[in-house]
């Protein structure tokens, strides 16, 4: 009704109204009422009815509710006053001007609070929803920190496992080293067949033990033996028998040198033993003892009947002194001397009668 009226459109708000007064009556709502009765009188008041307008008007005053501060209560007040204007009624027109006055100031009012208390919420909406955000963005903080805690546990844990793998590599590397320097080693200081010193091992050991005994003022002696007729073995019983006859020899002997003396195969079928702290005497005796657990092989072992037997010969410092050098030539010269006398014998020249 308010659009026509504003539209000039009397008739056709009158006409709304008819329609539908009994209707809105029947509500029963006051203020609705009101404002339905306040725009017909506008209506009426436009046409130049004003009788009925101010009957329609009052109709509307009456029904307002004393506490409201509605844009109905305002247009009763407005057409009130538009009537008194056009009844030249000034009480009246002073009267509901501050009425109408009165009630836009009141309604400007408390639109301003309902703005300021909708922007109040709106406002606290607002920040509840940053609050919000905020706390979604600590969240993604605390998981990612999180993730790279864990992250950075898992790396640890890699390096760990990487470190501990290249140390078991680099200690089996070491280990595989050692095992094989150890074995070259062995390699290189010990016969393969008989498990005793090389020729060479021999002289490094005997060359430090011989400086030991020139420092403690102690005498050395060595005994230098060679297998009979060895190759008879090898052409007769074959390679393999030589071979397990020389094993057998430096079995045999072992059994009567110390642990201090230096026992080397330096030769094919060529021994020799350096004793320390020892005279060409002693050293004759052990000799001897040799070539009898040497004779007594029993070759039976190995299937076949043959003898093994060997020629001795023996040399000490007193004699030879202590180079070891002249000691080996003594030794060999009273090997030969052995051999010449018919083989199986040890000869030493220090002794009395120069044989065993
Ligand atoms: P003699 O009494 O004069 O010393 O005679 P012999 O036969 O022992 O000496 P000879 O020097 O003529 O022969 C030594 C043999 O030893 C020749 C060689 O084939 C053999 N021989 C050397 N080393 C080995 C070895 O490691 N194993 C075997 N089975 N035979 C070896
Ligand atoms: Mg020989
Ligand atoms: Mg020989």
């Amino acid at each position: 009704m308010f659009y026509l009226l504003e539209q000039q459109q009397a008739a056709a708000a009158l006409a709304f109204y008819q329609q539908y007064y009994s209707q809105v009556e029947q509500i029963n709502y006051p203020i609705l009422t009101a404002g339905f009765n306040a725009a017909a009188a506008e209506a009426l008041l436009q046409q130049g009815e004003l009788a009925a307008a101010s009957e329609l008007a009052q109709r509307a005053e009456q029904s307002l509710p004393g506490d409201r501060n509605d844009p109905a209560v305002l247009s009763t007040y407005r057409v009130l006053t538009l009537l008194a204007q056009a009844e030249r009624n000034f009480d009246n027109l002073l009267r509901y001007s501050e009425k109408r006055r009165d009630t836009e100031l009141a309604i400007a009012r408390e639109k301003a609070s309902q703005q300021l208390a909708y922007q109040l919420a709106s406002g606290e909406a607002r920040l509840k929803e940053q609050r919000i955000q905020l706390l979604d963005k600590d969240n993604e903080l605390l998981t990612l920190e999180r993730n790279l805690y864990q992250q950075q546990a898992e790396n640890r844990y890699l390096l760990l496992l990487l470190i501990g793998s290249l140390s078991l590599i680099l200690g089996l590397l070491t280990y595989r080293g050692l095992t094989r320097s150890k074995r070259y080693r062995k390699m290189a200081e010990f016969d393969q067949l008989t498990g005793i010193s090389n020729r060479y091992h021999f002289t490094e050991q005997a060359q430090r033990e011989i400086a030991h005994c020139i420092r403690a003022k102690r005498p050395v002696a060595l005994i230098l033996f060679d297998l009979d007729h060895f190759k008879n073995i090898n052409d007769r019983f074959g390679h393999a028998a030589g071979d397990w006859t020389l094993r057998q020899v430096v079995l045999s002997c072992r059994n009567f040198i110390r642990h201090s003396d230096i026992f080397g195969r330096i030769g094919g079928e060529e021994f020799v033993i350096l004793l320390t702290d020892c005279t060409a005497e002693q050293a004759s005796m052990l000799a001897e003892i040799c070539r009898t657990a040497l004779a007594d092989i029993d070759t039976s072992g190995y299937q076949q009947q043959f003898k093994v037997t060997a020629s001795f010969g023996v040399a000490d410092s007193n004699q030879a002194g202590y180079d070891l050098s002249a000691l080996l030539a003594a030794a060999d010269a009273a090997m030969y001397q052995a051999k010449q006398q018919g083989r199986n014998q040890v000869y030493c020249p220090a002794t009395a009668d120069g044989a065993a």
